[in-house]
């Protein structure tokens, strides 16, 4: 009799030698229907898969993300059916899942061009619809050498594999590949599917191996999904931020400095905008700021570690025959701020913010846009406190993040806590401390978080913060880190309670990450229709004829003497084409302003995104928007 546990705590008796899929029509027909594998002790497993003893089964469907991995991995072998059937000469390499799909690496001197998708994708229909099982098949680790003689791919990757069992995966007409699984249990319900693209990729990554085929696919549960997907790739092209920070006249590069980004007065803006807000949220949780210098003398580098382990992403340079150092990070020089004073426990803690430039050598292949730079401002902070106070003060830092994070319409968010590596330094207790400290601090604030398990820093553990723009898109920003090194390292003392002198613990953190890189995310989430207290020109006025030219300009300079961004088009070109010019630029507002307006002291308000126009009064515009700007609002309703 096997006793199974399932994930509610239920307990199922079944007979010795039932399968998961009848394990799972005993559960319920529903489940049975849309069950494609399970999780057996925490090990995925086919459904075909017998059950034995005293074990603990999840089904698995493809709603989740194990289920939804098992039928994309499926669905590259049934493409790599396809290929070979189409070209026998293909040879297999590697077939793994990758973020929204698959890829398959193959071995085939004939190029793959995008015009042979829809011959494979045909094929890879017809095998689905056959609906064959996907038949697991397992043989000692020598006769599967022995059975893939001559193909050094496979017998590569059999050598790689662990275990003395080998397994194979066959779907009928002879078609089989040496694979771990688990798999669907027929290809009939590898769901939507699509080809994506073809690439060249050298063999393990390796230059100088031969360069492989990689066709990219992508599969979905439904048909809706993919259709979703793929329209969320198509607005993710027209939402390049490259593009838009060009055609809004935002940012630049220029060759003279690759990887620095030129900021433009309009991206000036909406920088200065998050700066403004940024400072105000940081006076509200008792931040101080500092600034310090970007070129500091390599003795501090060496003692700062970051010569020994980063000195390759660093630029030196030469002053007065010394060497000197380009930060690429802030942690150093505020070390040396807080040693300019003595320090006690009482003052603790202490929190100090900087906007600090940083270098960092990154490859000119890596680069890209505002996302990857080689130069950019970190809104960063240290925060030096007293171990027992690690807890409240990351409960602050967890708040001030998520009040910045929403001003930004960013409310879509998960965390990940990394744990004590097995290289690392300072003892087990503060490990302990610290570590017990992030988790009370995450579950106090009702945040579920994954744990990496050993994926901390040598000096210390994390919390990193992952949003999700519009498009589902995931975005590392924000990251705490405690570090139990630096403050020895240039020896930060605190006078404590006993009147002996200790190490601070030191809370590295930084919620938007990189500036640049930040609004290379918001011009993308927005899609360059920036909310109304980051636009550039939150409102431009266009005059009908030139008889409203001065009242025009009244109401600009009313506005304006609010604080309100405003822009005036009196130029004497017809009302529609200044529309739409002022269209593409994504205003919030065009008030436009005719002999009717001026005589009532009104504009004709046209709100982005809204076809109808309204008239309203110029004070009640001026009232409605300064206290949209004021909340950080995304509604432009007038
Ligand atoms: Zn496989
Ligand atoms: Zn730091």
């Amino acid at each position: 009799m096997a006793k199974v546990t399932l994930p509610d705590g239920s307990i199922l008796n079944a007979a010795d030698g039932t399968t998961v899929k009848q394990l799972a029509e005993q559960i319920g027909a529903g489940l049975a229907k849309v069950s494609i594998a399970a999780k057996i002790n925490g090990q995925l497993a086919d459904l075909a898969t017998t059950l034995t003893g005293d074990v603990n089964v999840r089904i698995i469907t493809p709603k989740d993300k194990e289920g939804l991995e098992i039928m994309r991995h499926s669905c590259a072998h049934i493409m790599a059916e396809a290929i070979c059937s189409i070209w026998p000469a293909t040879k297999l390499v590697y077939g793994p899942t990758v973020e929204d799909g698959f890829y398959y690496d193959i071995d085939l001197d004939e190029p793959i061009r995008p015009t042979d998708f829809e011959r494979i994708e045909k094929k890879m229909s017809e095998i689905i619809s056959a609906d064959r099982p996907f038949i697991r098949k397992e043989m000692p680790r020598a006769d599967a050498i022995a059975k893939l003689k001559g193909d050094k791919y496979k017998t590569d990757n059999i050598q790689r594999a662990t275990g003395d069992v080998i397994s194979f995966y066959s779907h009928g007409d002879g078609f089989d590949d040496l694979c771990r699984g688990p798999h669907l249990p027929s290809t009939g319900r590898a769901g939507s599917f699509k080809i994506m693209s073809v690439a060249g990729a050298y063999w393990h990554g390796d230059p100088t191996q031969k360069m492989l085929q990689r066709v990219y696919g992508t599969a979905w549960p439904t048909q809706k999904e993919l259709d979703e997907y793929l329209y969320r790739l198509e607005e993710a092209k027209k939402r390049d931020h490259r593009v838009l920070g060009r055609q809004l006249d935002l940012f630049s590069f220029d060759d003279a400095g690759p990887g620095f980004a030129f900021m433009h007065p309009k991206g000036m803006v909406i920088w200065n905008a998050i700066v403004e807000f940024w400072r105000s949220v940081h006076n509200k949780y008792g931040y101080k700021e500092i600034k310090t210098p970007i070129i500091l003398n390599e003795r501090l580098w060496h003692q700062s570690g970051h010569w020994d382990n980063y000195k390759e992403n660093m630029y030196f340079t030469n002053i007065d025959g010394a060497t000197y150092a380009i930060k690429p990070m802030n942690c150093p020089g505020g070390c040396l701020v807080y040693k300019t004073n003595q320090h006690s426990y009482r003052e603790f803690p202490l929190r100090i913010a900087e906007l600090g430039l940083v270098h960092r050598h990154e490859a000119s292949g890596v680069m890209h846009g505002l996302f990857r730079v080689r130069q950019f401002t970190q809104d960063d902070a240290h925060i030096y406190c007293t171990p027992d106070q690690i807890e409240a003060e990351i409960i602050g830092v967890i708040e001030l993040t998520f009040e910045l994070y929403k001003a930004f319409g960013f409310d879509d968010f998960h965390v990940e806590l990394s744990t004590k590596p097995i290289k690392h330094i300072g003892s087990d207790e503060i490990w302990d401390i610290s570590t017990n400290a992030l988790k009370n601090a995450l579950t106090h604030k009702g945040i579920t978080f994954k744990i990496n398990e050993g994926d901390g820093a040598f000096y210390g553990p994390k919390i990193d913060f992952h949003i999700r723009d519009c498009l589902k898109r995931s975005w590392q920003l924000g990251t705490i880190q405690l570090d139990f090194s630096m403050p020895q390292r240039f020896g930060l003392v605190y006078t404590d309670k006993d009147n002996t002198e200790k190490n601070p613990v030191m809370i590295h953190r930084a919620i938007l990450g990189s500036f640049e890189r930040f609004i290379g995310i918001l011009i993308e989430h927005y899609g360059g229709a920036m909310p109304l207290w980051l636009a550039p020109e939150q409102a431009r006025i266009l005059t009908i004829s030139e008889k409203t030219n001065e009242y025009a300009a009244l109401v600009q300079n009313k506005l304006r003497l609010e604080q309100l961004r405003c822009g005036l088009d009196s130029s004497d070109e017809k009302i529609n084409a200044k529309i739409a010019r002022t269209h593409t630029e994504k205003l919030p507002y065009m008030l436009v302003v005719g002999p009717k307006e001026s005589q009532t002291s009104a504009v004709n308000v046209r709100i982005r995104g809204v076809k109808e126009s309204k008239t309203v009064a110029v004070d009640e515009f001026l009232r409605i928007t300064k206290q949209k700007i004021a909340d950080k609002v995304m509604d432009l309703t007038i």
